[in-house]
């Protein structure tokens, strides 16, 4: 199909509706992004985006900026509350021996300006303080209403409106996302305020009885980030992120070992997150409208790779309609080379979620035991089938 006749609106300028927009107008189309927010929000902390999430900044032309801005981590180190080291995961050099591309660590706000500006440069048009209010659609096209705007006709529409996306309620029927039971404060320390020899160039898990902490270097080092995750019964409905307390997310990780008491003791500015989950949607396309990234399929963040399958999504989104007789077809074709993959990983991250949390002493000893005996390069191999795949190489 020759993209250069559409006109293509995409809702959302997160990591998801930036790709898609910036694939898009390479190929030729006329893409608007609208987005509710009146600029780029700094919330969101890190990113890790792992070798098949770069396969795709690579094909979008931005692996040289991107690198310029990536932290890249010699290794995961995994570890028990007190400290105690369990096992490693090889990445460095190791990744990039195995995958041919490296596994790498952003702020999420300079990702998104990256993405933002290569789009801009693009010739994408990026319309702040565009909430929409409602979207409908037929075989023609698709119509977008605004809060205090007028409405927008477009040949495509493209949802990437997050984890509580109203378009997949209003027009794919699908159930409102759910609270997994869980929630995550994330947060940056300045490096400086910490111990350097406590935070190497790696990622940490420290993980413990119904929570666990990841932490990572950003920005050379200047910035450490952290996610703190712990099981709760109960989230408000005002929203999927809002600002707390230091001493909450402190009291939750009191007792832990120097280094996560050390670092939470620094923590000035904290949001907690709730962790929303849903079941696999039927579909994700109908007539001229599709959803994309964590509007169609949220994960738990424990394979880190939410914000990578929106890039994965952006970039199929691209090429099957690129390589399909019309847009219907292509929107088709993007959901089938998209969906058992995407959903595998939603899975593998709920897996996890039970791995990092065990609740017995016991059997929390005894596997972390069987961790520590695995080769390091065979861990590695355990996660081939995500870090391998090139949807760029026009696999399904
Ligand atoms: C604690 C935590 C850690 C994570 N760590 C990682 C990680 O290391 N690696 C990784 O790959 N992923 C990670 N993720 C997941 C990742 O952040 C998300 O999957 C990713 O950001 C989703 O991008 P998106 O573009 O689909 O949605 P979003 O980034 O949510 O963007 C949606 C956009 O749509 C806009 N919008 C919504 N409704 C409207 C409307 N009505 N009108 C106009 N605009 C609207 C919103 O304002 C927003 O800008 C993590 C998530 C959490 C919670």
């Amino acid at each position: 199909m020759d993209l250069n006749t559409q006109k293509i609106s995409i809702i959302g300028a997160g990591i998801g509706g930036l790709a898609a927009a910036l694939a898009l107008a390479q190929k030729g189309a006329d893409v608007t992004v609208y987005e509710q927010a009146s600029t780029f929000g700094e919330v969101g902390a890190g990113l890790q985006i792992s070798p098949n999430g770069v396969a795709v900044l690579e094909a979008l032309g931005l692996f040289d900026a991107a690198k310029a801005l990536a932290n890249e981590p010699e290794s995961v180190i995994m570890r028990d509350y007190k400290g105690a080291t369990i096992t490693r995961l090889p990445l460095g050099e190791a990744a990039l021996q195995r995958y041919g591309r490296p596994y790498w660590q952003f702020h999420r706000a300079d990702l998104l300006d990256l993405l933002a500006k290569a789009a801009l440069d693009a010739g994408v048009t990026i319309a702040f303080d565009h909430h929409v209010t409602n979207v409908t659609g037929n075989e023609a096209g698709a119509l977008l209403e605004f809060e205090g705007r007028d409405a927008v006709l477009a040949d495509l529409l493209i949802a990437a409106d997050g984890v509580r996306s109203p378009t997949r309620s209003a027009v794919f029927e699908g159930e409102p996302a759910s609270f997994t039971g869980q929630v995550a404060w994330r947060g940056l320390v300045l490096a400086d305020k910490l111990p350097a020899e406590m935070f190497p160039n790696a990622a940490q898990v420290f993980m413990g009885k119904g929570r666990h902490l990841v932490t990572y270097p950003l920005r050379g080092g200047s910035v450490i980030n952290f996610v703190a995750v712990v099981e709760r019964e109960n989230w408000t409905e005002e929203g999927w992120n809002l600002p707390d307390v230091p001493s909450n997310l402190q009291a939750a990780f009191s007792g832990w070992c120097p280094e996560v008491e050390t670092l939470l003791s620094k923590v000035n500015d904290t949001f907690l997150w709730g962790l929303f989950n849903h079941p696999v949607l039927p579909r994700w396309s109908k007539n001229r409208i599709a959803l994309l990234g964590d509007a169609c399929h949220p994960m738990l963040p424990f394979l880190a790779q939410g914000a990578v399958m929106a890039l994965e999504d952006a970039w199929v989104l691209a090429d099957s309609l690129a390589r399909a007789r019309g847009p219907r077809r292509g929107l088709h074709d993007y959901e089938d080379r998209r969906k058992d993959r995407a959903t595998r990983v939603q899975n593998g991250a709920l897996r996890n979620a039970t791995a990092y949390h065990l609740k017995s002493p016991l059997v929390r000893g005894a596997a972390h035991k069987v961790l520590s005996y695995l080769n390091e390069e065979w861990l590695l191999g355990r996660f081939d089938w995500l870090y391998a795949h090139d949807v760029t190489r026009g696999e399904p």
